[in-house]
């Protein structure tokens, strides 16, 4: 079966583990470029991006696995996780680049004001329930990226092939929809790796 790796350097992965359970997916905590060798896809966690970058950077050769790999193999970043994939940060810092948006840290407020809300989304099943926290704003994308859910008008959930980054976080509620998308999209790979893009 499908292992899905969760970057678990810094943040807010365990609640990530639990919601794998939950839907019942293999998973593996990556800490180093070798891990990453063995999992079929990727979630990248909330947490503090600046940090998780320090990190990332420090681990020997995991920037660069993480650069290949992210471009090969769903994934899924929330929070501090979409702005570790998205292709340029506001304020300025390095990033993966596997999603064509432009992301603004810190949009949706200070910690206290974080918020929960409710999203449109195109995925089945209605309306999805968004957590906010400190949480990075889409504030531009380019044609390729799907918009999949949308909160006061801002993309709060899209999709780039077979990468996926939202500014909240699903893994704190109880709406599996996303996580079950992402094992799907590993699953698909493994069954026939050259397809899809
Ligand atoms: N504010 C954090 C950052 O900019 C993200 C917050 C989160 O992941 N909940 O990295």
């Amino acid at each position: 079966p499908v292992v899905i790796g969760i970057l678990a350097l810094q943040g807010a992965y365990e609640a990530h583990v639990r919601m794998l359970d939950v839907i019942g997916a293999k998973h593996r905590l990556v800490r180093t470029a070798a891990d990453l060798q063995t999992v079929d896809g990727l979630i990248v966690p909330g947490g503090e991006s600046t940090t998780m970058l320090h990190q990332l950077q420090q681990e020997e050769g995991l920037w660069q696995a993480l650069l290949a790999f992210v471009h090969q193999y769903p994934c899924l970043g929330t929070c501090a996780g979409l702005i570790v994939l998205a292709q340029q940060v506001q304020p300025p810092q390095a990033s993966l680049g596997a999603l064509q948006v432009r992301v603004q840290r810190n949009a949706y407020g200070r910690q206290r004001e974080s918020r929960v809300t409710t999203a449109s989304t195109a995925l089945a099943g209605g309306p999805i329930e968004v957590v906010l926290i400190r949480a990075p704003r889409i504030v531009a994308w380019g044609a390729d990226v799907q918009i999949l859910a949308q909160c006061d008008g801002d993309p709060v959930l899209v999709q780039q092939g077979r990468v996926m980054g939202c500014s909240f976080h699903p893994e704190l509620g109880k709406d599996t929809r996303i996580h079950t998308r992402l094992l799907q999209a590993c699953e698909a790979v493994k069954m026939s790796p050259a397809s899809g893009s």
